[in-house]
């Protein structure tokens, strides 16, 4: 329930309902169910375990009233940022652009987190919310029990918790699908398998782990434990990432086990969201061997089912320099299948990676086009193609400049794949 305290300098909303439905819009949009404390300098926001996830400076160094910052359950701070409207939209489907602290692919984006008020928030939100307990008298009960908690959740408690969740799936999810854009990359992540087929040599995420299978019993735990962690924010989430690298390797079998066990025990299709999202990723083999049934239970069992996979390129020099241990031949047959299954399930979209850079051979682009456009009589809404660029920490007008190239050539929709963890 709804429940509210006022002053000169502060206000404190508990449980106020966000919007229900993910949406992209060029103004910020809260999700599910959050508490709000305002105050002259600063607007906090925190989940339903009582832990920070929003803060939004309100001083004239602010970079921008529209802009925030979110903290991720992995215990990272994002910025995001409007880029001043101009192409964020086109070049990552979304208004805003997240910004990290750590090193990642993007070709733009600014440096927030070198600016004193972004700065300041991401060190002291907690000392100023332990001055803010400290400044408030006679509020209502359950406003003070509110704050009590709140203050006692340190960031070195959010820095456990956020251990806790890696260790629960056996480590941390260092890339999250381009697809986790459409829930604001709120997902839960269950790890039914570990490792790839094929550990590509340019590939910065793989891991030495061969590729293995969790057993059901390992697939359970994980899920109460994550039901535990997740505690009451719970509610705010609709959407399951399974884990790792090619989930869809484990098969139809697996997948569909985790699928329903995750649904019924974790309540996804009962969230303060409405819908329910799957999303996990795939490789070219994975996808060609998959059994076709498993295309109509995820069709019925989610309402969105989002499946990443790697091409990287359709021309074999490029591929073989990037040491992907695949044909061109492969590569095509794999896109015409996520032409077919997108086409024939109205709730799964197979979106696909093709690798960006300076250095790659002369027939990579031309290749690209051949079939990402001339395979299209129209430009078509649904199979989205990621350009992901090798390059990591480097921004690069040439890029963004060959990204809007093959974007406007590009009958899918194509945008950019920023790297981003969990
Ligand atoms: S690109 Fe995908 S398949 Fe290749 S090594 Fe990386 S995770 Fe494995």
């Amino acid at each position: 329930m709804t429940e509210s305290y006022g002053n000169k300098e502060t206000s404190i909303t508990l449980n106020k309902e966000g919007s229900d439905t993910y949406t992209k819009i060029s103004y910020p949009v809260r999700y599910g169910v959050y508490s709000e404390i305002k105050t002259r300098d600063a607007v906090l926001h925190f989940n339903l375990n009582h832990e920070i996830v929003r803060a939004v400076g309100r001083t004239r160094q602010w970079i921008h009233p529209n802009e925030w910052l979110k903290r991720t359950r992995g215990d990272d701070w994002v910025y995001y940022s409007n880029g001043g409207y101009t192409g964020v939209f086109e070049a990552t489907g979304e208004y805003y652009l997240p910004n990290l602290q750590y090193p990642t692919n993007a070709i733009i984006g600014g440096k927030p987190f070198k600016e004193p008020a972004v700065k300041d928030l991401t060190e002291a939100w907690h000392q100023r919310l332990i001055e803010i307990r400290e400044s408030v008298n006679g509020v209502p009960s359950q406003v003070g029990r509110f704050l009590d908690q709140a203050c006692a959740i340190t960031p070195e408690t959010l820095g456990q918790r956020a251990q806790q969740l890696f260790e629960i799936s056996g480590g941390r999810v260092t890339v999250m699908p381009p697809d986790a854009r459409h829930v604001d990359y709120d997902i839960i992540p269950l790890t039914i398998s570990q490792g790839c087929l094929y550990k590509c040599r340019f590939c910065r995420i793989k891991t030495d782990h061969p590729f293995a299978l969790k057993t059901r019993e390992e697939i359970t735990q994980q899920i109460l434990a994550l039901k535990k962690l997740y505690n009451k924010d719970r509610s705010n989430y609709n959407s399951l990432f399974l884990g790792e690298h090619d989930a869809l390797a484990a098969g139809r079998e697996l997948i569909v086990f985790a699928a329903e066990q995750s649904l019924a025990l974790l309540g996804l299709d009962r969230a303060n969201l409405g819908g329910s999202n799957l999303f996990l990723f795939g490789s070219v083999d994975s996808l060609l061997d998959t059994d076709p049934g498993l295309f109509d239970q995820l069709n019925r069992l989610f309402s969105n089912t989002y499946i990443n996979i790697g091409l990287e390129s359709a021309d074999q020099e490029t591929l073989d320099k990037l040491g992907k241990p695949i044909t061109v031949a492969k590569v095509e047959e794999a896109f015409e299948t996520i032409q077919a299954i997108n086409h024939r399930y109205p709730n799964i979209e197979i979106t696909c990676n093709f690798i960006m850079d300076e250095s790659l051979p002369k027939g990579h682009y031309p290749s690209f086009l051949r079939l990402v456009r001339e395979n299209f009589p129209h430009a078509k809404s649904k199979g989205t193609v990621y350009l992901s660029p090798l390059t990591i920490n480097r921004p690069s007008r040439e890029m963004v400049f060959e990204f809007n190239r093959l974007k406007c050539l590009s009958r899918l929709p194509t945008f950019l794949y920023i790297i981003q963890r969990l």
